[in-house]
């Protein structure tokens, strides 16, 4: 066997390392803690791999001489250390998969004085070995000679193996199956490489095998890929599923900063694909780089959709709170995008865990929506200061209320008079469903509608509601007061029904209602959002003379080309357009907007009127239908009889 022969296992080991190091690199894959431990497993390999060349070369090509052996043995002192660092950074690395890390950081637990005290052991004896040569020495002629004391060495790897064995099949149900026998691999073969080496040092495949695993880990296991989302530049919402997950099987305190763009929809629509993954990366940089601008041990997470998290430990709350209100300021100001410039709105939200939430359905159920549950405002919101707050928990309840309202029939339907110009009568109305709970009192449509469309609940809702409008029109009421007809809301979950038509025609049947006195009211959300069964549904009921309105025109695109598609009678301008009306230059595009409505033959009602001047000035520029609380508020069935009584008969 030639003398480089002795190279060849670790030469080929550090240039595997270094590859691999580098393309973990390029890739960004540095993020988080586990893949930082995971660089440092690589990084000691390196050294170790570097340092057992150099002993190697010093051993066969470099001339003896009393210099040459004090760097021998300083070499293969600091050789061993690193080595011998290996298992208990491994044990370290499995830990921070497992999430045992935080215990071991801030509680001094027997497992932490197990873990590094025999490390401690071997630094002394090799420190030691310099005086005494129990380890190791080199001969007269300069031929390295093992002491008895080198076996302790391999005593305490020994020790390390078994320590990582037993964590491992100890935390095997919060890793699963598949990780466990991957990370519990590297103990026998490790020990192989270890037990073949020191019986034949020639093969010097320690390091070598030890790459191989790494390789194993980087590639078949860990796939640290998996937990970063790449064009971001964070952690991924697998690796926060699992950051959370072993954060609550522990029991760790944790406190997490949520940040989340409210108006992510629109500015992906509006902005496109490139320009909205450059806003979302430029707002990650900026997280990013407030996080390390401060001494904060931190972990962030982009969790698509517009959601950032940042975590870190319960004791550095304070200083989480302070990285919240600057990234709340910077989101705050417009965000620069080339030549353009964007404003996003959004929400911060800061999370003890397990204190203010204390499961991980929990945890995850509240990132998904705590924008709707919580107020906007431009402040970080301390969820532990909301927790007793009345409408926090009302949102937050809302399932079990609109269950309770099911359940206990506590739905009502009221009924806002709309005002015909032409006529000067009020001869239809727009149906709003009012629910009054035991708990909360009268809680907004506005809130728990939405929250109806999340859990499904709204089928029902829908249901009730056109039953009872349907009723309340085949009474004999309706007909005497020469009522023509009611608008009904129809969420964007009821348009996707299969057989909402024939639900709504049996209905009409089963009280006598004909087409012409019912107006379904829908909104450019619902008629974008799967929109050829909202169209079917659309085109059978408009077959059968049933009229639809636009509702909230003016809030979201305002799609001129959907209001032709569309069989609209009625295009209703949101109350925003009319909060606008004095500005000069929004006043010019609710003129044009009606006018171009009125050219495409649509009927066009005013909401959310509340004086006379905007009566007047809607009626002006010629508007058909004016509703709003100058007329009324949305009154019971019963006041709305008697309103439409006494002002219909005062006006004729
Ligand atoms: P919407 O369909 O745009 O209803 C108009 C909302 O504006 C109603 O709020 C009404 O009370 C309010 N409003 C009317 N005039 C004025 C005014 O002059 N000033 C002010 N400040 N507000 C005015 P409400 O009843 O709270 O309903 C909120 C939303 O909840 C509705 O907006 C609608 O999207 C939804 N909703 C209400 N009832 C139903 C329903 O039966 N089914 C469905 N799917 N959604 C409903
Ligand atoms: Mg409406
Ligand atoms: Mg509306």
């Amino acid at each position: 066997m030639s003398d480089y022969t002795y190279l060849f296992y670790d030469v080929c080991a550090v240039l595997a390392l270094v590859t691999l190091v580098l393309a973990l690199l390029i890739r960004r894959l540095y993020k988080g803690r586990n893949n930082k431990m995971f660089l440092v497993l690589c990084g000691i390999l390196i050294f170790a791999g570097i340092l057992d060349i150099a002993t190697e070369y010093m051993d066969h090509f470099v001339p003896l001489s009393a210099n040459s052996a004090v760097a021998r043995y300083v070499l293969t002192t600091v050789y061993f250390m690193l080595h011998n660092l290996l298992a208990p950074v491994y044990v370290l690395y499995i830990s921070s998969i497992i999430g045992l890390w935080y215990k071991m950081r801030h509680r001094l637990t027997p497992l932490t004085y197990f873990w590094f005290i025999p490390y401690i052991i071997d630094v002394i004896l090799l420190l030691l070995n310099a005086f005494n040569h129990r380890m190791f020495y080199y001969d007269s002629e300069f031929n390295y000679v093992r002491g008895p004391w080198i076996y302790v060495l391999y005593v305490i790897a020994f020790y390390y193996g078994l320590m990582i064995m037993y964590v491992l099949i100890r935390y095997r149900y919060v890793i699963g199956n598949y990780w466990f026998w991957a990370l519990i691999a590297m103990v026998p073969l490790n020990l192989a490489a270890t037990l073949i080496q020191l019986m034949f040092p020639y093969y010097r495949i320690e390091i070598f095998i030890s790459t191989i695993m790494a390789i194993e880990v980087a590639v078949i296991i860990h796939r640290p890929e998996d937990m970063i989302d790449d064009a971001v530049g964070m952690q991924s919402y697998k690796a926060f599923i699992s950051t959370v997950q072993t954060g609550f099987d522990f029991g760790n305190p944790v406190c997490y900063l949520m940040i989340r763009i409210n108006n992510y929809r629109l500015l992906r629509r509006n902005l496109g694909m490139n320009n909205y993954m450059r806003l979302i990366q430029s707002i990650a940089a900026d997280i990013n780089q407030t996080c390390m601008s401060s001494s904060l041990h931190y972990e962030t997470f982009y969790l698509e959709q517009g959601s950032f998290v940042v975590s870190s430990d319960i004791n550095k709350y304070d200083d989480l709170l302070g990285i919240g209100a600057d990234i709340s300021n910077q989101l705050a100001r417009p965000v620069k995008l080339g030549h353009m410039e964007v404003l996003v709105s959004s929400c911060v939200c800061l999370v003890k865990c397990p204190e203010d939430i204390s499961t991980k359905e929990e945890l995850l159920n509240f990132e998904g929506n705590y924008n709707s549950k919580l107020p906007e405002s431009k402040e970080v919101i301390v969820l532990s200061e909301r927790l007793n707050d009345q409408d926090f928990r009302m949102r937050n309840d809302m399932d079990a209320i609109i269950s309770r309202g099911i359940a206990g029939h506590k739905f009502m339907m009221y009924y806002q008079p709309i005002y015909d110009i032409a006529t000067g009568r009020f001869t239809s109305a727009e149906a709003l469903i009012r629910l009054i709970d035991i708990e909360y009192g009268f809680v907004s449509p506005g809130i728990f509608i939405p929250a109806a469309e999340d859990s499904g609940a709204i089928h029902d809702i829908g249901d009730y509601v056109i039953d009872e409008v349907c009723r309340f029109i085949g009474s004999t009421d309706f007909e005497e007061l020469g009522l023509k007809y009611i608008e009904i809301n129809l969420s964007v979950a009821q348009c996707i029904e299969s057989n909402l038509h024939d639900k709504i025609t049996d209905c009409m049947r089963k009280y006598g209602v004909r087409p012409d006195q019912i107006n379904l009211e829908i909104t450019e959300t619902a008629a974008d959002y799967a929109p050829e069964i909202t169209d079917r549904n659309i085109e059978l009921l408009s077959e059968d003379g049933i009229k639809f309105s636009l509702d909230d025109y003016g809030t979201g695109y305002s799609n001129v080309s959907r209001v032709v598609q569309l069989p609209l009678d009625i295009v209703k301008l949101d109350k925003s357009l009319v909060d606008d009306m004095n500005i000069p230059v929004m006043w010019t595009v609710i003129r044009n907007t009606v006018s171009m409505l009125k050219r495409m033959n649509k009927k066009v009602l005013v909401e959310g009127v509340e004086d006379g001047e905007a009566v007047q000035k809607f009626t002006e520029i010629g508007c058909d239908y004016i509703q709003g609380f100058y007329f009324s508020k949305p009154l019971p069935e019963k006041d709305y009889l008697a309103f439409v009584r006494e002002h219909n008969a005062s006006e004729v």
